[in-house]
Parts: structure tokens; sequence; C-alpha cells
């Protein structure tokens, strides 16, 4: 599996699946999410309607991850995952890692063979880059045998200092 790390907009990347940093209602929002839901067009928004309908009618809980279909994005998928929310509180790194984890076993389950990764939690939710690279990287190193499957593991960092800080935490582990 290669690891990349980019700096670009998540919502033209030409993989299988693209990771959304939403929130809990799965409804759109600002940041990245807005971005994705511009770019994928109202078909998006009727499929996480979809999910809130059937698997997740409270809504998606942080550190869980849910997929939808890419409506008209480039990517086939949508792993739509809930950071913790520092403002609120929601300050376990552990959860931060969960949305990593849970987001390339959905991947694996969807049978992507790539996947795009923003730096959850690092925008409105109030994470240091720093900390997300770290998330992911524990996510990628605690049980590598999960993403036998993935042939590229993506991250696309939306600015300089991000893509930085997640080269800083993750060079070792880039082809
Ligand atoms: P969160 O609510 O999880 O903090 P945000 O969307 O506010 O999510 O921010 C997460 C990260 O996504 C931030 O680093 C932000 O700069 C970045 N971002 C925003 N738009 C894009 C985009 N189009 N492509 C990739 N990253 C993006």
């Amino acid at each position: 599996m290669r690891i990349t790390v980019v700096e670009g907009d998540i919502t033209e990347q030409d993989v299988s699946a693209i990771v959304n940093a939403a929130n809990s209602s799965l409804m759109g929002g600002g940041g990245v999410d807005g971005a994705i839901h511009r770019a994928a067009g109202p078909g998006l928004l009727e499929h996480c309607r979809a999910l809130r309908a059937t698997r997740w009618p409270e809504g998606l809980p942080p550190g869980r991850a849910a997929s939808t279909p890419g409506a008209r994005l480039p990517a086939d998928w949508v792993i739509h995952t809930v950071g913790p929310n520092r403002h609120a509180d929601e300050t376990d790194p552990s959860v931060l890692v969960s949305c990593f984890r849970e987001s390339l076993l959905e991947a694996v389950r969807l049978g992507a063979d790539s996947v795009a990764f923003p730096a959850i939690g690092a925008g409105v939710y109030g994470w240091a880059a720093d900390d997300v690279a770290r998330a992911a990287r524990r996510a990628l190193t605690e049980e590598p045998t999960h993403w036998a499957g993935l042939v590229e593991v993506r991250f696309v960092l939306f600015s300089a200092p991000v893509a930085a800080a997640f080269r800083e935490h993750l060079s070792d582990l880039c082809a």
C-alpha cells in the first residue's frame, strides 16, 4: 500500500473514495463538507438523507464512518466521518484515530483501491494539524494487515502548513 501526502482540493481527486469530515447530521455544512456537497451536487444530500432514514436515524456519532455513492464527484464513493469537536469538549484523540480507522475499514469494505483523506478535525472542530497527522499515523500503523485491499491512501491537505505537518509525521511511511 502506498501512502501519499499532497496539497490540493479533495473534491478533484480521481480515487475510488474520498473521506468527508462531516457533522453528525450528515446534512452538509461548511469547510470540506460544504465543498464536497457543492462539487457532488444535490444527489449527495439525497444519499445522506437515505443514511439518516435507515442506518443512522439519530445522526452519525463522532468516530464512526458511513458511505454513500459519490454522485457527480470523480470518486465513486464518499465516506462520511465525524471528528470530535474540541469546542464541544470532545478532546479525546482516540476518537480522531477512530475516524481514520473506521473510514479505512469502510474503504476496504467497499472494495475501494484508493482513498483520499482530508485533515479531519483540523478546521472548525479545532484540532492542531500535528494531532490530526498523529491520529492518521496511529490508525494506519495499528492494524496494517487490515488495509490489504488498498493500493493507495492519499492525504489531501488544503494548505501548505497542514501538508507540512502530515509530511513530518508520515514521511517514513510514504512511498
Ligand atoms: P472539521 O469540522 O472536521 O474541523 P473542516 O471542514 O472545518 O472540518 O476542516 C477540515 C480540514 O479540511 C481543514 O484543514 C480545511 O482547511 C480542509 N479543507 C477545506 N476544504 C477542503 C477541500 N476542498 N479539500 C481538502 N481539504 C479541505
